[in-house]
């Protein structure tokens, strides 16, 4: 696998102001909206994004559902369901992994060429940025690979630390030993 793919962008920013096909959302299994990049997607999208979430029921960690952009530039919103960080020994790397791939199935799907992704489950859900970057990086070069009808992925990362650790995991630098000090 390549280590840079012309097709995947690392960016510093807001996600709720990004123009793609789909932004994604770090959502939690009610679909309700709550604080970090879920409130942000849902105050930049207006009422009428709860209001289609609730006809969606709950949303299992692990997997995702479309829904439209409203007032967000983004045309559609995949909301997806992280782990919640506890310790490592619960399967959540597996199911941080999951994540990704049940977004990737809905871009398939809807035949979506740009989406943007949040750092799943790195904030209020406690996974270690470090190892959350790994994943995500390596099932996005996966879903890249597979899916030549993609044209960008940007993965938009909050902070400058954000970026930098998921810069450093892109160009391959291994994990530091305890990791980066947070
Ligand atoms: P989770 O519950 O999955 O951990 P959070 O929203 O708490 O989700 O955090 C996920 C990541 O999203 C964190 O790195 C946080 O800094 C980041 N984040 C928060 N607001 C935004 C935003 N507007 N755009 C992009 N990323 C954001």
């Amino acid at each position: 696998m390549s280590l840079s793919d012309s097709r995947l962008e690392l960016v510093q920013g807001d996600i709720t102001k990004v123009t793609a096909d789909a932004i994604v959302n770090a959502a939690n299994s009610a679909l309700v909206g709550g604080g970090g990049v879920d409130g942000a997607i849902h105050r930049a999208a207006g009422r009428e994004l709860l209001e289609e979430c609730r006809t969606l029921g709950r949303c299992p960690t692990g997997e995702a559902r479309i829904t439209q952009g409203y007032k967000l530039p983004a045309r559609h919103v995949i909301h997806t369901v992280g782990p919640v960080w506890q310790g490592g020994g619960r399967g959540e790397a597996g199911q941080l992994a999951r994540c990704y791939q049940s977004v990737f199935a809905l871009v398939e799907k809807h035949g979506l060429r740009t989406v943007a992704f949040p750092s799943i489950s790195t904030g209020v859900y406690g996974y270690p940025l470090e190892k959350a970057s790994r994943i995500a990086l390596r099932e996005i070069r996966a879903a890249l690979e597979r899916l030549p009808s993609v044209e960008k992925v940007t993965v938009v990362l909050f902070t400058p630390w954000d970026l930098e650790v998921y810069r450093r995991a892109l160009a391959g630098e291994p994990e530091p030993e305890g990791g980066l000090g947070r």
